[in-house]
């Protein structure tokens, strides 16, 4: 059996941190399987689908490396899923129903205040043809509705263990409105079907879902596909991130000077025994990935743990890897300026700071113009990668000065700066020229 999962968004807003680990978790699972990754635009919502955010869903996948083999949309697929509704319809499964929402809410009120729950009563399962045929009459339209067995639905999850749910205590889910739209719930088991999709990955707040939808890949005839829920994120304070999730849109994270492969480090590890470590690459990362690392406990997403991956990710990353962006800050940006900052950096941004310490122009803080004097007289004429460990040790005999005190007024006024990249890597990239222009307070 070839694995095979799908990534199903709704191109009705920009994809955040929670729906991209889901995507990512999937991704990670056909990869280290061997399968196969389908992405699965969920746009059957016509009104408020957008090809903007379709857009947005495809560059934000494309940047984070995760690649699809296959790409649907489901709005060109509505003749499949009127297809299997007049199947469900013809087997009883699915049956219209006339209560308008009001109706629908006074009885849910009535169940609630007996102490009842608020089941849908299946009134209109009872209704005669004649019955039908006055509300029809009256320009009502149906809403079809699913008639669940009403029975212990059991799956092995692949993140949970056992896992069971009772149909009997949930209300028959409506499958398509009266306005004739499908819901998400019909199109998504039909396309699992139609797709041969072997395991569907998602959030563990579809875990009641999962039972109906089980009952209706049945009643299609359909394998019933392996299904994985994962633990919801929790922010560092532990409080589920679902409302705050709109405002940590991928994009932004763009934006912010995030690395991809922070991002997926981190989504891909939190909540599993994994070390919370930046990975070579996102393939790696699928190398290492398994459903039996993940706890059922929530995943922590904490931004103070993605800074520190993307500054990792940033303190090995390769020339080769950078070349471009660097060419598109500074053409002349080469990999000996790179190696030697990119141990400082916490954001990629960060490197034009960095090589203007190299390139100029830094205004020197100057505190003792003597020692300035001192240090610019020994510097050394010929300048080699041996530049620092001469210069600082014949400044030390012609001023006394040593360790700190000999090291920072050097960096400050060298650098402008108090902290930064290795100075003994450094000053040969400055350069001779500029190091004594900046020891005479010069900008340069
Ligand atoms: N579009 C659905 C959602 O984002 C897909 C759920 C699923 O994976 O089945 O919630």
């Amino acid at each position: 059996m070839t694995v095979k999962v799908r990534f199903a968004p709704s191109p009705t807003g920009k994809l955040h941190v929670g729906n991209v680990r889901t995507a990512l978790v999937n991704w990670l699972f056909a990869k280290g399987q061997g399968g196969k990754f389908v992405l699965r635009i969920d746009d059957t919502d016509l009104a408020r689908s957008t090809p903007a955010f379709e857009q947005g869903i495809e560059d934000d996948l494309t940047w984070l490396g995760l690649v699809w083999d296959e790409r649907y949309n489901q709005s060109k697929r509505f003749d499949r899923y009127e297809e299997a509704a007049a199947r469900l319809k013809a087997s009883g499964r699915l049956y219209p129903c006339y209560e308008t929402s009001d109706e629908l809410d006074r009885r849910r009120k009535v169940q609630l205040s007996r102490g009842l729950p608020p089941i849908y009563d299946r009134a209109s399962l009872d209704l005669t043809e004649a019955e039908k045929a006055v509300y029809e009459a009256e320009g009502r339209k149906p809403h079809w509705r699913f008639k669940l067995e009403g029975r212990r639905v059991a799956w092995e999850d692949l993140s949970r263990g056992h896992a069971e749910v009772d149909t009997a205590s949930m209300s028959d889910p409506v499958l398509i409105r009266e306005d004739g739209l499908f819901l998400y719930t019909l199109p998504s088991v039909v396309d699992d079907i139609d797709m041969a999709i072997t395991h569907v990955i998602r959030g563990e707040d579809h875990v009641t879902n999962t039972g109906a939808q089980i009952e209706i890949f049945e009643a299609l005839g359909g394998p019933v596909p392996g299904f994985a829920h994962m633990p919801l994120l929790v922010g560092s304070d532990g409080q589920a991130l679902s409302k705050r999730l709109g405002s940590l849109s991928i994009a932004d994270m763009r934006d912010q000077g995030y690395e991809p492969i922070a991002i997926t480090s981190h989504l891909g590890r939190i909540g599993t025994s994994d070390p919370l470590e930046v990975a070579a690459s996102v393939e790696a990362l699928g190398e290492s990935f398994a459903f039996a690392k993940m706890g059922r406990s929530p995943a922590r997403y904490d931004t103070a743990d993605l800074d520190r991956l993307n500054a990792q990710a940033l303190h090995v990353m390769d020339y080769a890897t950078v070349q471009r962006r660097l060419a598109e800050i500074d053409a002349d940006l080469g990999e000996t300026v790179w190696n030697a900052v990119r141990g400082n950096l916490q954001t990629f941004a960060d490197v034009v700071e960095m090589a203007k310490i190299v390139r100029g122009p830094v205004t020197p803080v100057i505190e003792d113009e003597a020692f300035a004097a001192a240090a610019l007289n020994v510097l050394p004429e010929t300048v080699d990668e041996t530049l620092w460990s001469t210069w600082t040790a014949a400044v030390k005999e012609a001023t006394g000065a040593k360790g700190k005190a000999l090291f920072m007024p050097l960096r400050l006024m060298i650098t402008g700066q108090s902290h930064g990249p290795d100075m003994a890597t450094l000053a040969p990239l400055i350069g001779r020229e500029r190091i004594a222009q900046r020891l005479r307070g010069e900008t340069a």
